[in-house]
């Protein structure tokens, strides 16, 4: 195992405000392996109870295998249970989103259960880097001190993913994905195989997305049957509760030479309209590994504080983003069963999702439980829902 319980990651979050993960923590809960969840806090000083010291920017904290690194956290104080048993605190592993941090909690009528589109933020955007090039490399600790979460989508036939950098992406709470090992267009499955044995051996986790090589269309049954999502390379926004396809998933690749503004006009896009965006970088100008389509470095950099400063969008790995736009299809199609004044919901998770993961529900009234349990109310004015217990009860 690489990596234990809790991160607090420098690097990230040096600005204090509300750290991910903020609900209290609860350490320690499940140590699947994997990556965990990794989140940007969105700006806006809407946070109490921050461990990361002077609020008020975003802040980025990451819990690497579901382990409890949220120590600050409102929610975190529960309401009790129905039976006046304190509730345990969850590390839902979102972060915390902008708005009003005394929203009463729900008292009308039982029922109304809805996820909140994107964790309580406006939009949603990921960044996402391919083929483990060198400009990334030797500029990773500026794009790492943005302080906020990538995908980097690892070649892993490639020498440069041996460059120890990745392991420090790994442990500063970013994302390593599945590129496959000789980035073919045609694939019978073994060679995006060997790349997940590759993340595997090397890094002690499972990678959960991939991106298609050249957006090759032979990757989407291949990962249909492996991953929770395969990037593709058609741009589209993605909406909540939409139909694009998570095997082909859209994103946006900047021309060459992009300037800030230009990126900056995608995320407003998104924020506008309460979507997601992934973004496709190869890698920036001024490298001597011909990366397609480079951008300048500061010019991205300059972008992401940008949307940093927005403080209303949500910027979180492919996974973890992912795994939100997923989970929320999932809870809206669940099942309802009625009896005795309860209504229970239960859904079905797709195949290979990721452990551990949350969305964040509003109801109109009435007590949810989860394995008998009453979810504690966060006063930015949701419950936190853990996907995997797959079922709901909402009791008057
Ligand atoms: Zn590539």
């Amino acid at each position: 195992m690489l990596l234990l319980g809790a991160l607090h990651i420098s690097g990230c979050g040096d600005d204090g405000g509300g750290g991910a993960g903020g609900d209290g923590g609860q350490p320690g809960t499940t140590s699947s392996g994997t990556t965990g969840s990794v989140t940007s806090g969105g700006p806006g000083g809407t946070t109490s109870a921050s461990t990361g010291g002077t609020g008020g920017d975003a802040s980025t904290s990451t819990s690497v295998g579901s382990g409890g690194a949220g120590t600050g956290g409102e929610g975190g104080s529960g309401d009790g249970g129905a039976g006046g048993e304190p509730t345990p605190p969850v590390d839902s592993g979102l972060p915390t989103p902008p708005g009003a941090d005394n929203v009463a909690k729900p008292s009308g009528a039982v029922g109304g259960l809805k996820v909140i589109d994107w964790a309580g933020f406006a939009g949603a955007v990921t960044y996402s880097f391919d083929d483990v090039n060198q400009t990334q490399i030797q500029n990773y600790d500026a794009l790492n001190a943005l302080g906020v979460p990538f995908t980097f989508y690892v070649w892993t036939g490639k020498n440069e993913a041996n460059n120890p950098v990745w392991t420090k992406a790994l442990m500063d709470g970013h994302e390593l994905g599945n590129h496959t090992k000789s980035h073919s267009s045609n694939d019978n499955g073994s060679d995006t195989d060997a790349a997940t044995q590759f993340i595997k051996d090397k890094w002690s986790i499972t990678p959960y997305t991939m991106a298609a090589p050249n957006g090759s269309d032979a990757y989407v049954s291949i990962a249909q049957s492996r991953f929770l999502i395969n990037r593709g390379v058609s741009n589209a926004l993605i909406s909540p509760n939409d139909s694009s396809n998570p095997f082909k998933l859209p994103t946006y690749i900047p021309p060459q030479n992009a300037s800030t503004a230009q990126m900056d006009a995608e995320v407003t896009s998104a924020r506008v309209g309460k979507k997601w965006r992934t973004f496709c970088i190869h890698g920036f100008t001024g490298g001597s590994d011909g990366a397609y389509q480079p951008i300048p470095l500061n010019a991205f950099l300059e972008h992401v504080k940008h949307v940093k400063d927005f403080g209303d969008v949500w910027i979180g790995t492919m996974e973890t983003v992912g795994a939100y736009w997923l989970g929320q299809k999932a809870v809206s199609d669940a099942d309802t069963n009625q009896t005795g004044g309860e209504t229970t919901y239960t859904w079905q998770l797709p195949a290979n999702f990721p452990p551990g993961k949350y969305v964040r529900v509003t109801v109109t009234g009435g007590t949810p439980k989860q394995n008998g349990a009453a979810l504690p109310w966060n006063p930015h004015g949701y419950y936190e829902v853990a996907l995997d217990a797959k079922s709901l009860t909402l009791s008057p």
